[in-house]
């Protein structure tokens, strides 16, 4: 079993050296096994952060230099880009671009989404790398149990472990995986960007259910897609057939409201990859770059079919 060990310092040894565990914010035993976890999951070497946004800043700003373009992926997590317009101010720009065709040139960094949340678009992960930049692929909702980026030759896979990996909606955690990490740790450690030892444990666990989890999310928000696409008040459906997220519109913002609202298993809150079942509409917090009726759902456990009657009640309040 992994243990939880919270201590900040371990002693240096007899000789006065310190061993590999000093001080915790440059590592710790249960973070360095969780980061084991991950790394034999996606192929490569795991470094964990306190969430997928701080995974998300150290990575760019320990990669890049001011001056230094990202092309982010269009329809990428809202999150993503805004990090990217704090970063402005220090010199890094980035451009979006269709992911589903080639990356435009002249940038240093590719980042991608898979699948894209909340329009659940996959990247073209063959024009991506062979394009001379770097290529990030934000697989947080692919989760290594549909996607491994590092064998499709990407140089990094990113995750918020808030999500899938850990999935019971009580850990905030990021990380990147890739290989020969050391200027990531390094900036991590002097940035005090680090992990604690709580969620990693508890990210241990989830990890244990990942693929049990994944694949029944999957049957069921399959199944829940299926019955959307022929639902008199439903626009469109997005579901690329992989992981238990999908969007789907309803006709407008006030349409949206009424089934949040009238939900009554499924949970109106945000966040995703949960063993709980959540929806939310995304124009709340992204505005107009998202249409005013879409809904995202994220399957958790619960029976498919008491989903499927819980969402149908509320699509008759829409
Ligand atoms: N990447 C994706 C695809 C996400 O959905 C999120 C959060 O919603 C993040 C990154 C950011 O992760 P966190 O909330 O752990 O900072």
């Amino acid at each position: 079993m992994e243990s939880l060990d919270r201590s900040t310092i371990w002693p240096y040894d007899e000789r006065g050296e310190p061993g590999d565990f000093y001080y915790s914010r440059y590592s710790s035993p249960t973070v360095a096994e969780a980061e084991a976890a991950l790394g034999a999951l996606d192929g490569g070497e795991a470094v964990l952060f306190p969430s997928g946004s701080g995974a998300t800043t150290s990575l760019a700003l320990s990669l890049l230099e001011p001056g230094d373009t990202i092309a982010l992926a269009a329809g990428a997590y809202y999150g993503t880009g805004v990090i990217l317009q704090a970063l402005a101010k220090w010199g890094l720009r980035h451009v979006e671009f269709d992911q589903t065709g080639p990356p435009p040139d002249g940038v240093q960094l590719i980042w991608l989404e898979a699948p894209s949340n909340p329009f659940l678009t996959m990247p073209d992960l063959e024009s991506a790398v062979a394009h001379p930049a770097r290529v990030v692929v934000d697989s947080t909702v692919a989760t290594p149990v549909n996607l491994r980026p590092l064998e499709r030759g990407a140089d990094f896979a990113l995750h918020s472990a808030t999500k899938y990996l850990a999935g019971h909606d009580d850990v905030l955690l990021g990380a990147v995986i890739g290989h020969d990490l050391d200027d990531l740790r390094t900036f991590r450690s002097r940035t005090g960007i680090s992990p604690a030892a709580d969620p990693a444990w508890l990210l241990l666990r989830g990890l244990k259910t990942l693929e049990l989890r994944v694949r029944r999310q999957t049957e069921t928000a399959s199944a829940i897609a299926e019955r959307l696409r022929s639902h008199p008040k439903v626009l469109e459906v997005r579901y690329p057939g992989i992981s238990g997220l999908l969007s789907f519109d309803v006709a407008d913002g006030d349409a949206a409201r009424r089934v949040e609202t009238a939900l009554e298993l499924v949970v109106n809150a945000t966040s995703l990859g949960g063993v709980t079942s959540v929806l939310e509409s995304r124009h709340r917090w992204e505005g107009d770059r998202v249409p005013a009726g879409l809904l995202r759902f994220s399957a958790g456990l619960e029976d498919a079919d008491a989903l499927w009657a819980d969402l149908a009640q509320a699509l008759d309040a829409a």
